[in-house]
């Protein structure tokens, strides 16, 4: 059987091209992949999601997303796609089951992850005091001190979201000053379990069977020091999770797939949206959008209409 669109990933990009999808009677296929419901599902409160005064927690909002693009007959696969094949339609995708799904179009939203300090210690102590998922993992650091590090709005949310279980956490950031939007800064200056240490870096991650403490550098000054913590939290951006289509789809310098910014990629078929072609806006909401924008250009695209006209169908 071949469909006539595939998504892979699971986040709100690929979930909202399902729904789009979904609706216009193109029986979608989701392929969730590595991480089910995106890097969304892993984030505490989620307070910039319009829709959700209240803020909402990232693993509800995925799944409130998938339950919207099943109740229009979206189908899902638990499963990782290991190597596609996109030279000719239809296209192939190889399925860690070993199955091989078939389909007329492509939508990819495979999105990005976490970036790894690269650091000795990291992964030798991974799940064993280092973790890039304060939602998954903060409650088993009750009183303990944590180093959070980065300075964008993913480290200062997880900060103060460790702060609930955590005695102290310090946030250590290369710079002197902030990336994060300035009502995150604000709020964590104001948390008295916050403590920034500036210019530095982490050289190391100390611990045998658990995290015992990191070693710190100082990048203007180059004095190095231990500092003792229970718990690591790398929250120093993203990397595209675009490696399935080296060599078949056009890259940018980053790794990020390029697009002609209606998110048709170098391929007639695939279709790419969410984190995985957006280094700029990189927010749930964009990349939401850009499923929708990418499930009716492949709609467009299986209907051989042209692409200028308006107002197509009812979506
Ligand atoms: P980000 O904005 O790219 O910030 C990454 C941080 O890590 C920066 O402060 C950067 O330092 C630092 N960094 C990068 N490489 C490093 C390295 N090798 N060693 C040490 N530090 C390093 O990433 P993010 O915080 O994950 O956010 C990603 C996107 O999601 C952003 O667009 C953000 O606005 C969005 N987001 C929004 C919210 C929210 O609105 N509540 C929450 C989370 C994420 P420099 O500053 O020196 O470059």
């Amino acid at each position: 059987m071949t469909h006539k669109v595939v998504i892979i990933g699971s986040g709100p990009a690929g979930l909202t091209a399902a729904l789009y999808a979904a609706r216009a009677n193109l029986e979608p296929l989701v392929i969730r992949g590595i991480q089910p419901g995106g890097l969304i599902a892993t984030t505490s409160e989620v307070e910039n999601y319009p829709g959700f005064p209240d803020a909402i927690n990232g693993y509800d909002l995925a799944e409130k997303m998938e339950k919207q693009a099943a109740r229009f007959g979206t189908q899902f696969l638990d499963g990782i796609v290991e190597r596609v094949e996109l030279a000719e339609r239809p296209f192939k995708l190889h399925v860690d089951s070993g199955a091989v799904i078939e389909a007329e179009t492509l939508i990819v939203a495979t999105g990005a992850s976490p970036r790894k300090l690269g650091v000795p210690g990291e992964n030798e102590l991974a799940n064993r005091g280092v973790s890039y998922c304060a939602v998954c993992d903060g409650f088993f650091f009750k009183e303990k001190k944590l180093v959070v590090v980065g300075g964008g709005n993913s480290a200062l949310d997880e900060g103060l979201f460790l702060t609930k279980f955590a005695s102290e956490v310090s946030i250590v950031h290369r710079r002197d000053s902030l990336r994060a939007d300035p009502v995150l800064e604000a709020r964590a200056k104001a948390n008295p379990k916050i403590n920034f240490v500036w210019d530095t870096v982490v050289t190391s991650i100390k611990g045998t069977e658990r995290v015992e403490g990191v070693m710190l550098k100082n990048v203007k000054t180059g004095e190095e020091m231990e500092a003792a913590a229970d718990g690591v939290f790398p929250y120093i951006g993203h990397i595209p999770n675009t490696w399935l289509f080296k060599g078949q789809l056009d890259l940018d310098d980053e790794g990020y797939i390029k697009s002609d910014g209606r998110t048709r990629t170098n391929v007639a078929g695939v279709f790419v949206c969410g984190d995985v072609e957006d280094h700029i806006y990189r927010q749930a909401i964009t990349a939401a959008g850009t499923g929708c924008m990418a499930a009716m250009e492949a709609s467009w695209f299986l209907d051989n209409l042209d692409h200028q006209h308006e107002g197509l169908g009812t979506w």
